[in-house]
């Protein structure tokens, strides 16, 4: 089956593809110039059925099923921050690295070292026949220091609940086992193979 990833993220392209080993998947940026969506949706499922059906529309292939995730780490002392703003915490055009450091220091801010966190991910599924969303979670902690240099985005600062190391440092299977994207992946399978 063939599912097209309407994302141009190369940490996330990468989880895909070797958790859908037995799908023919391809990133949207193999097949056409990738354009700015504007991710304007309240939350992650709305954001993510906004960039599927975005790419969905441009592919014009009515055989397509198209695949959009849209993921982001919220941090209990700050109320839930970032959230949907994580891929621009630090600003419109801000990388990984800008953010992971904006998050640190916004929690250093509030006089503490660490705080109870959690991923999201969304997975929006639009076909020509559905549209289809689900969710996974990671819990953890988020830490105000970068450890390690796996994993991509907020890794480097967040220690999985039942571990002491953080993303950055576990190896990328432990990280698939674990991760919020897997948990939505996995569940998105189910309704694919359905
Ligand atoms: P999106 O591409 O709009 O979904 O933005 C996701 C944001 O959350 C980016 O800043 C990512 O770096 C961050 N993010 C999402 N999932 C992960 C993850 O598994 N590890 C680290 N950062 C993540």
């Amino acid at each position: 089956m063939k599912l097209v990833l309407a994302t141009s993220n190369k940490g996330k392209v990468k989880e895909i593809k070797a958790m859908y080993s037995d799908f023919d998947v391809v990133a949207y940026s193999e097949l056409m110039t990738p354009f700015d969506i504007v991710e304007d949706g309240i939350d992650f499922k709305a954001n993510a059925l906004i960039k599927a059906r975005a790419v969905y529309d441009a592919l014009d292939d009515a055989g397509a099923i198209v695949l959009a995730d849209d993921s982001g780490i919220s941090v209990d002392v700050l109320g839930g921050a970032p959230g949907i703003y994580s891929a621009r915490y630090a600003g419109e055009g801000a990388d990984d690295t800008d953010n992971l450091h904006r998050l640190m220091d916004a929690i250093k801010a509030k006089g503490v070292t660490h705080s109870r966190a959690h991923y999201t991910a969304a997975i929006a599924l639009v076909s020509a026949h559905a549209e289809e969303t689900v969710h996974g979670w990671m819990y953890g902690t988020a830490i105000t220091e970068a450890r390690g240099r796996g994993g991509f985005g907020y890794d480097p600062m967040f220690i999985p609940l039942g571990f002491d190391n953080t993303l950055g440092e576990l190896s990328r299977e432990i990280k698939v086992t674990l991760s919020h994207r897997s948990q939505a992946l996995e569940r998105a399978k189910i309704l694919l193979e359905r």
